[in-house]
């Protein structure tokens, strides 16, 4: 545990040993809360402005009022970016219901509270970013959206623990998440892409997956460099059958697939996926880089 700050909590820097959540906060008690993983290299937050974005819908999404500004919440990122021992890492920004009685009922909730943690992240090993990570998919569904819109980036994540456990149970890396209708949604934490003869294709938002910045700027990545991509519906059949599958995530970055539920992928790591890991690596150069670019 790292005895300088590295924690922001409504307003306060303290340590990682002084960060304390209150048992009554409704983010601890019911998940009533929402958040934002971000990266930062270099001490600059990567696609900050986004997360930030996102984390206002999200917060919109279930009535909730995010209790700081940006420019006040662009303030603490810099304090805690600059009392994080290294220069790159990861930061959760936390948004609470905050503290209340007993019950669902958020009415009695005196204000939201906002959490900034730094930290190191590595979700996955550097054998695995080479190799490529097993897939299973999971018979645990993706909640339907009319239930709890996949967009909201809610502190609820047991629908996507318990399909990661079933890959754990596999033996695999990672799992996918089928919708209510039996297609595609995402990974636990991470969006999914294929590729077919050369097109690189995800799953609609409204299939059940998040949002994802990196998902939205693989697109873009793409969509720059000739790549044809397009968002369309899948099946475990296209899956099966891609010639190449990566997953896409702020913690994961871009990890290639190499075998879903048995079945190698053709190509892992694939031509498509390195062409845009390299242009995804250019871009983290880029942002951190200019120092004028905090946001
Ligand atoms: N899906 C889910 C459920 C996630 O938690 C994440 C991680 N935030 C993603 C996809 C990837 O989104 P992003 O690229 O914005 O991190």
């Amino acid at each position: 545990m790292s005895e300088s700050p590295q924690c922001w909590i409504n307003g306060e820097l303290v340590t990682q040993n002084e960060a304390k959540v209150s048992v009554f906060d409704h983010g601890f008690l019911y998940g009533d809360g929402v958040f934002e993983g971000i990266r930062f290299f270099n001490k600059h937050p990567f696609m900050l402005y986004e997360h930030l974005i996102r984390l206002q819908k999200s917060a919109k999404a279930i009535a909730l009022e995010v209790p700081y500004d940006n420019q006040a919440i662009l303030n603490a990122i810099e304090q805690v970016i600059h009392n994080f021992a290294e220069d790159s890492g990861y930061l959760r920004l936390i948004v609470t219901r905050g503290v209340g009685p007993l019950g669902l009922d958020p009415t009695g909730c005196s204000e939201p509270s906002l959490f900034i943690m730094a930290d190191q992240l590595a979700i996955v090993s550097e054998r695995i970013r080479t190799a490529g990570v097993r897939l299973i998919i999971a018979s645990t569904r993706r909640l339907p959206n009319d239930g709890l819109d996949s967009r909201i980036k809610n502190l609820n994540y047991l629908n996507q623990i318990l399909a990661r456990m079933e890959a754990n149970e596999a033996g695999a890396d990672e799992a996918v998440l089928l919708n209510q209708a039996g297609r595609v949604a995402e990974g636990t934490t991470e969006n999914i892409f294929i590729v077919v003869e050369g097109k690189l294709l995800t799953p609609p938002v409204t299939e059940g997956a998040l949002d994802g910045i990196t998902r939205n700027l693989v697109i873009q990545l793409a969509q720059q460099n000739g790549i044809s991509v397009a968002e369309s519906p899948l099946t475990s059949y296209d899956l099966y059958n891609a010639d190449e599958c990566f997953l896409t995530g702020t913690g994961a970055e871009l990890i290639p697939v190499c075998k879903i539920d048995g079945r190698r992928v053709n190509a892992c790591p694939g031509a498509v996926y390195k062409q845009l890991e390299e242009y995804y690596r250019k871009t983290i150069v880029c942002q951190s880089e200019n120092t004028q670019r905090f946001l």
